[in-house]
């Protein structure tokens, strides 16, 4: 290797390093802050490195290889808040995100697209990202696929201002692009705390990425959907992404029996519909 070509691998290297520290100091200062304001009772710890694509088919992982991403799949022990506690430290916990500068979507974003509908909700749905209407609005599921989802929701016998809707990402990734390894490691803390609040009965991950990111899973959507799992101590369910569903409408029944699995479990947890 000439002189020159080992001096420039070097910077490379040095760059690598340098961007994996600032990433591990933006975590520990994310958890800290955070801790601080909830009295350390709601972070869990998760770990580092994965990339995605985004894609519903059954052979496609988001993550890049066969170790731990964070260990959010493990049952933790439920936190009880009082009404106004929860609706308070959503409040707090959204600010914080409309604040947020830890990954570079902050540079190009219009809003941060926290979450919307009730924090007292059983159901709660987590999908990918925004997208261009979701920034511009601020407000996850909007479109056309946010009209199906509600139909969806609808379709058991709920409303949609009576589930919670929210991401994986706040912000949009430019040009609807897969989010990179450091932007999800950045943003993951606001929706697992914004699980931990709602404390919901079951949540629906919608699509690949979300299931696969919640699930810390390299399977397929179609391996993954149809099962009940378990995620930080909530009931857990997979399906298609409304968007992959406008795409592909004979799949359309494979989430009506998804959304079923979800009604029944509603019910026999005494839920009305
Ligand atoms: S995507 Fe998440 S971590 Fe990145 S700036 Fe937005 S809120 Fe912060």
């Amino acid at each position: 290797m000439s002189r020159k070509m080992a001096s420039s691998f070097k910077t490379t290297k040095r760059e690598e390093i340098k961007s994996e520290i600032l990433t591990l100091l933006n975590i520990l200062y994310h958890k800290v802050d955070l801790e601080r304001k909830f009295g350390g009772k709601l972070l869990r710890l998760y770990s580092t490195d994965r990339h995605h694509t985004s894609s519903e088919k059954d052979t496609t992982s988001v993550l890049p290889s066969e170790k731990p991403i964070f260990n959010a799949n493990q049952t933790v022990k439920k936190i009880e808040h009082d009404k106004t506690d929860k609706i308070e430290s959503l409040k707090i916990l959204e600010e914080e995100a409309k604040q947020c500068t830890k990954c570079s979507l902050c540079n190009s974003r219009t809003h941060v697209v926290f979450g919307t509908g009730s924090p007292h909700a059983d159901l709660m749905f987590v999908g990918e990202a925004p997208g261009y209407y979701e920034d511009i609005k601020g407000e996850p599921f909007v479109g056309k696929a946010g009209q199906l989802l509600t139909k969806i929701i609808e379709s058991i016998g709920l409303k949609r201002d009576g589930v919670y809707i929210a991401n994986v990402l706040k912000c949009r990734p430019p040009e609807n692009r897969n989010p990179s390894a450091n932007e999800i490691i950045s943003c993951t803390p606001f929706l697992f705390q914004q699980i931990d609040l709602i404390n919901p009965k079951i949540i629906c991950a919608l699509g690949t990425f979300a299931a696969q990111a919640l699930l810390d899973s390299r399977a397929g959507i179609g391996t993954l959907r149809g099962k009940m799992y378990e995620f930080r101590g909530t009931k857990l369910i997979v399906t298609y992404h409304p968007a992959y569903l406008l795409r592909n409408p004979a799949e359309k029944r494979k989430t009506w029996e998804d959304m079923k699995k979800i009604r029944d479990f509603l019910k026999s947890a005494d839920i009305n519909l």
